[in-house]
């Protein structure tokens, strides 16, 4: 939504959608999957080497890319156009991507 006002933005072709528009709001969250970052040994010293590793590599990460690899969120305000078109093929762009390599 535009400061100041009740006219909100399509995030996809940019058209301005008043109040009474239909409009979709759409959330992404992206959460990493869990895994198993920590490798089952016989003994806890595999573990606490391993919990040592992990600790040193995220020494040398930034605050902000760490929280990124495991939590992303994204809000859109969609016009029913856009809505349409982002879910009728949600993963285009990625598909696009990997068909031009
Ligand atoms: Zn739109």
């Amino acid at each position: 939504m535009r400061a100041g006002t009740d006219i909100y933005v399509c995030d996809g072709c940019l058209k301005e959608l008043r109040k009474s528009d239909l409009r979709y709001c759409v959330r992404i969250e992206g959460v990493c999957a869990p895994q198993d970052c920590i490798k089952q040994g016989n003994g806890r010293a595999d573990i606490k080497e391993e919990i040592n590793i992990l600790i040193k590599n995220m020494k040398n990460t930034p605050e902000r890319e760490l929280v990124n690899q495991v939590y992303s969120e994204r809000y859109y305000d969609l016009c029913p156009q856009c809505y349409k078109s982002f879910f009728d093929g949600p993963l285009r762009s990625i598909h696009e991507k990997n068909n031009n390599r």
